[in-house]
């Protein structure tokens, strides 16, 4: 999809915040470092929209993205950074609940996963926290261009084997390196958007 326009709406902390609009909405999770910026970026081939108040040490807000007028995009903070402590975590985990919970235009979450690791255990507790709230999910699987040509298909079946989605569940190998993905990564959320 062009993109001809994206722009943040805002970055909110709670319901109160979020905008109203009754875009069909996608939301962006995985750990810190795993590239969703990059991949953000790279499929509304913008250099660094998706970057405000990500930062480690930063207020960790819910960033709400318009794109073309057609739908939201919501990028959740990363988790698993080491040196959040307990309570900040805690915090993160009831944002983010109370987001998934109440949020009835959500149509999907996109959840990325570092193709080169096994998935974390809140890799895993992520994917099992969406399903029971019974939201759709695509795994963008990122960083293919770091794993060598012979072990993408045996890197790609070690994510899929531990996290063992849902056949619904579509998932696409990406690298914002490269541009691999990039097109199959937005039909896949167009389709689970329905725009
Ligand atoms: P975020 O914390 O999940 O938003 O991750 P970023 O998008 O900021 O990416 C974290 C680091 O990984 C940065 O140094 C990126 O340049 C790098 N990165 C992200 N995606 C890719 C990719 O597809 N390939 C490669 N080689 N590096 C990537």
């Amino acid at each position: 999809m062009k993109v001809n326009n994206a722009e943040l709406i805002i970055s909110a902390v709670g319901p109160e915040q979020y905008p109203e609009a009754g875009l069909p909405e996608i939301a962006f999770a995985g750990r810190s470092n795993v590239g969703k910026s990059s991949f953000i970026n790279t499929i509304i081939e913008r250099k660094n929209l998706a970057y405000t108040s990500q930062q480690p040490g930063k207020t960790r807000t819910l960033n709400f993205f318009a794109i073309n007028d057609v739908c939201h995009f919501v990028d959740i903070p990363g988790y698993g950074y080491a040196k959040v402590s307990k309570k900040e975590r805690a915090a993160w985990g009831r944002m983010i609940e109370e987001y998934l919970q109440t949020r009835s235009q959500l149509k999907g979450v996109v959840l990325l996963i570092d193709v080169r690791h096994e998935p974390s255990e809140q890799d895993l507790m992520m994917y099992d926290w969406l399903k029971y709230y019974e939201i759709p999910v695509i795994l963008v699987l990122t960083k293919m261009d770091k794993v060598r040509k012979t072990k993408r298909h045996a890197h790609i079946k070690q994510v899929l084997n531990a996290i063992d989605p849902e056949p619904e569940d579509g998932h696409v190998p990406f690298s914002a390196e490269t541009g691999e993905g990039k097109d199959e990564a937005w039909r896949a959320i167009r389709e689970l958007g329905r725009f």
